[in-house]
C-alpha cells in the first residue's frame, strides 16, 4: 500500500480541522500532517482514515481519533529527547506521532495480536520505538524509569500508582480517567510528593485491561 498525493491532501484537511478544534501546537500538526494514517488502517476502512474518528484495528480495539491524539500529545509538551511512556501501542499511531516529534519512546501492549503486528510494522514506516513492550501498563516499565511523560491511551478506572511514581519531577502523565466516558486529566510531577492535577474535557476510550492473560 502507498501514500499518494491524495493522501497527503487529505491530511492537510485533517490538520485544518483539528486546527478548528483547538489544536494548536504546530508540532503536532505536521507530525500528523506527515504520517500515513491509512497505512495503521484495516483496509476496508482506508477511505475513512483521514476523518476525525476512531476506528478498529482488530482485537476489538480501535485507533485513537486524531483529535484525541493530538490533544493528548499537545499536553505532554514533548521536548526533543524527551524520554516517554505509551500505554496501549494499540496500532502503533500515537507511537508514531510521539517518534515524529523527535522523542524516545517506550510503549506497551497487552493484546499479544496487536503488539506483534505493531511490532512488525512501525519499523517498516521509518518509526523506531526504543521498545515496544508486551505486558501490562498498569505497572509502567521501570527499566527505563523515570520519565518525561507518560501517555495512557485507553480508559482507566483509576490512575495507576506506579505511573505516577515513574515520572521524573517536571514530568507529565496524560492519563483519561473514567469508566463510562472519560475526563482526561493531567498530572505534574512538582516534587517526589506533590503532583499538581489538572482535567479537562470528556473523551470516549476503549478500557484500560487489567487482566494480561485474556
Ligand atoms: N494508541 C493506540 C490506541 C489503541 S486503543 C492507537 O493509536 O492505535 C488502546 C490500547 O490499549 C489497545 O490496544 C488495548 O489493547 C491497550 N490496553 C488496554 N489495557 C492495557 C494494559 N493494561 N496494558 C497495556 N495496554 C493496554
Amino acid at each position: 500500500m502507498k501514500d499518494l498525493p491524495k493522501h497527503k491532501g487529505l491530511r492537510n484537511q485533517l490538520v485544518q480541522v483539528l486546527k478548528n478544534k483547538g489544536i494548536k501546537d504546530e508540532k503536532v500538526l505536521a507530525a500528523i500532517a506527515k504520517i500515513p494514517r491509512h497505512l495503521f488502517m484495516d483496509s476496508s476502512f482506508i477511505d475513512f482514515a483521514y476523518k476525525d474518528k476512531a476506528f478498529p484495528i482488530g482485537a476489538e480495539q480501535t485507533i485513537s481519533q486524531p483529535y484525541t491524539v493530538a490533544f493528548q500529545t499537545e499536553l505532554l509538551q514533548l521536548k526533543p529527547k524527551a524520554k516517554i511512556l505509551e500505554i496501549g501501542t494499540g496500532s502503533g499511531y500515537q507511537t508514531a506521532v510521539l517518534l515524529a516529534l523527535d522523542t524516545i519512546v517506550y510503549s506497551i501492549e497487552r493484546q499479544k495480536e496487536l503488539f506483534e503486528k505493531t511490532k512488525k510494522f512501525l519499523p517498516k514506516l521509518g518509526y523506531v520505538a526504543k521498545k515496544l513492550i508486551f505486558g501490562d501498563g498498569y505497572v509502567g516499565f521501570k527499566d527505563a524509569a523515570p520519565y518525561d511523560g507518560i501517555i495512557v491511551t485507553a480508559g482507566a478506572p483509576l490512575v495507576p500508582k506506579p505511573l505516577l511514581a515513574q515520572l521524573k519531577i517536571g514530568g507529565r502523565l496524560v492519563i483519561p480517567v473514567g469508566e463510562k466516558e472519560q475526563v482526561m486529566t493531567l498530572f505534574i510531577r512538582k516534587s517526589q510528593r506533590e503532583f499538581e492535577k489538572q482535567e479537562f474535557d470528556k473523551f470516549a476510550f476503549v478500557p484500560f485491561l487489567k487482566d494480561v492473560s485474556k
